[in-house]
């Protein structure tokens, strides 16, 4: 919520209608009685009314009263395309992604509609609208968090009520349609239909008594949020699941269960048949492709779930050299190693934006000479609350990267969608910068496919050509780094040393005399995204930071922990030290994800037997 902004939507919505009345009170009674006193008023516009019928209970985002008839709004953060309104799928049927959105409101109707049956309603969801262009700047910095340990509450600033609301934003969707379809055909709770006022009956009873649901396990549990942390001392919502239902003990757990099988779609169907455990995965459940050189989806499955054939074991990992090989071949040095931080907020912090357009705030560029020497060759990071980030981002990239024809490597798509959108934005916008074909041409070579200098996918590299055991089948950066290093001599024996940040070592632009490589005690390195942890609580701020909590739940090297950062920056009243702690912090990230790409190209390289050592 914090890093999308998601709360702000909730307030600007209220916006719309300034005669509104907040519900205050968190105590159920009292929010009731409040709610049933205002609704007797013939017109009345309430925010967070409360309604009762026996032992459901909701709190309606907006619900406006207009003698008897009665317009009931759920305010959603959810992005919205006004332009290609997508709540059905092509049979009719209400799309997976908006149902429990749908769901949501037929809930709150059927309270409604039980405690008044004679009152005339309207339902609505009201939802950013990604086919319109706010009018005008700093709209979302009406609206301030402030912190008190750990609650958050939001400030609206007194200006906004004066300030020229963009009504078009936040479209508001009619929903009945779509809410008969639910009271008819029932809620669908993991693959099945059940109808709402028996199925919330069973629920609230169940509540009531503090009895619990018997659970569905199934591949939705992949995601499970009740998981908890090696460490942090709390039972672990999944494996609670997972035992009762299948007797699953800690050995299961840590051999794996089809859940963890890479990109696998069959989860559903084994589970369903109580294959759960890794090892009850038949040769006819993954048909094995090969692709010659080159690892494929299925022969990565299958040696997650056998092992390495003892043939092609390294050591622990398997790697494609030959195929490698002839990859790097194509690369041409200087090699630059970029990684970008973005931010998705819901309400654009710009006129001529729309909601969730990303906002590249922050880069990062390591490059490799063809002696091998490494530097940490550039950064940007732009935070403050007047400029737009993005322009500004794509001519330091271009003047960190247009002195020569070197390979430009990324981990994953982002940084191509990224650069892509800000073409679209320079595109679209009135006031364009003022070098824009250029520099459209120069963000048009890194993203055109097959284009000379296309940007090289070193996560689609690891797919197709390394995998060791301690992945577990994954092949984000935050795995991969961790893995090379402890398969290369070459890494140990060059980052064991204090060399990162050192004028005699590699030049760096956050870090002196940093070594990487740090025995845990077994001769395994330390993961050095771990070195980084004490950071975590200048990103996050020490409210959503415990020491409880591994940070690595929180995903830093996936851009949430950063976009958060960002959010922390962009909203809430910071004094000047706060900031700067988190803009060091977000400096040190990015750069340690530029440099885990260089490693591990440097760990490759060594393992296929070219490396400058
Ligand atoms: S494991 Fe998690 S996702 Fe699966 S049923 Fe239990 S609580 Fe739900």
């Amino acid at each position: 919520m914090l890093a999308e902004g998601g709360y702000q939507v909730g307030e600007l919505a209220k916006l719309y209608w300034p005669e509104g009345i907040e519900i205050e009170s968190s105590n159920h009674l009292e929010a009731e009685m409040l709610t049933h006193e205002l609704l007797n008023r013939e017109q009345v516009v309430l925010f967070e009314p409360a309604i009762r019928f026996g032992d459901l209970f909701a709190r309606v985002d907006i619900l406006i009263k207009n003698g008897n008839e009665y317009q009931l709004i759920e305010v959603k953060a959810k992005s919205y395309d006004s332009s290609n309104p997508q709540i059905l799928g092509t049979r009719g049927e209400l799309k997976s992604e908006m149902r429990s959105y749908i769901e949501d409101v037929a809930f709150q109707a059927f309270i409604f509609k039980s405690v008044i049956p004679n009152a005339r309603l309207k339902t609505f969801l009201m939802m950013p609208d990604k086919a319109k262009r706010v009018t005008v700047s700093g709209l979302n910095q009406l609206f301030k968090i402030e912190r008190v340990g750990k609650h958050a509450a939001v400030i609206t600033n007194p200006k906004a009520n004066k300030t020229n609301i963009d009504r078009n934003i936040l479209a508001l969707v009619p929903t009945d349609e779509y809410i008969e379809m639910i009271f008819k055909d029932g809620l669908s709770v993991l693959g099945h239909k059940h109808r709402l006022h028996e199925i919330v009956n069973e629920w609230s009873a169940a509540y009531k008594i503090d009895q619990k649901i018997k659970p569905q396990p199934g591949s939705q549990c992949g995601k499970c949020e009740f998981r908890a942390i090696l460490g942090d001392g709390l039972k672990d919502g999944f494996k609670e699941c997972w035992n009762e239902t299948y007797q699953l003990n800690e050995e299961d757990f840590t051999k794996g269960t089809v859940l963890d099988i890479f990109k696998f779609r069959g989860k559903d169907r084994l589970i369903a048949e109580g294959r759960i455990r890794m090892s009850s995965v038949l040769p006819d459940d993954i048909e094995e492709k090969d692709l010659g050189e080159q690892l494929s989806i299925s022969e990565r499955q299958w040696m997650q779930i056998r092992g390495i054939p003892p043939i092609e074991d390294q050591g622990g990992y398997w790697i494609a050299q030959d195929f490698l090989r002839r990859e790097m071949n194509k690369w041409t040095y200087p090699y630059h190693f970029i990684d970008f931080e973005t931010s998705t907020v819901a309400i654009p912090f710009h006129a001529g934006m729309r909601p969730y357009e990303p906002v590249a705030f922050q880069f990062s560029h390591h490059l490799m000479y063809a002696d091998g020497r490494i530097e940490h060759a550039g950064e940007f990071l732009l935070t403050d609350l007047i400029n737009f980030p993005n322009f500004k981002f794509a001519q330091a990239l271009r003047e960190q990267l247009d002195h020569d024809q070197g390979t430009v490597f990324m981990w994953s798509q982002h940084e191509r969608t990224i650069l892509n959108t800000i073409i679209e934005q320079i595109e679209k916008v009135d006031q364009p910068p003022v070098n824009a074909e250029t520099l459209v041409n120069f963000l048009r070579s890194l993203t055109s496919k097959g284009g000379q200098r296309e940007m090289y996918d070193l996560c689609k590299l690891s797919e197709q050509s390394f995998f060791h055991t301690s992945t577990k089948g994954r092949i984000s950066i935050k795995k991969t780094l961790p893995a090379v290093m402890s398969s290369s001599n070459f890494l140990r024996r060059k980052y064991s040393q204090p060399i990162y940040g050192n004028l005699k070592g590699i030049l760096s632009k956050n870090f002196t005399d940093t070594t990487w490589w740090v025995d845990n005690g077994n001769g395994v390195p330390k993961d050095p995204y771990n070195l980084l942890k004490e950071f975590a609580k200048d990103l996050l701020g020490e409210d959503l930071y415990s020491v409880d909590n591994d940070y690595d739940g929180l995903e830093i090297t996936e851009g949430g922990a950063a976009a958060t950062a960002y959010s922390r920056l962009q909203f809430e009243e910071l004094q000047g030290h706060s900031r700067k702690k988190i803009e060091a912090a977000l400096l040190r990230y990015c750069e340690l994800d530029t440099l885990a790409m260089v490693m591990i190209v440097e760990g490759w390289k060594e393992l296929i037997g070219a490396n400058h050592a």
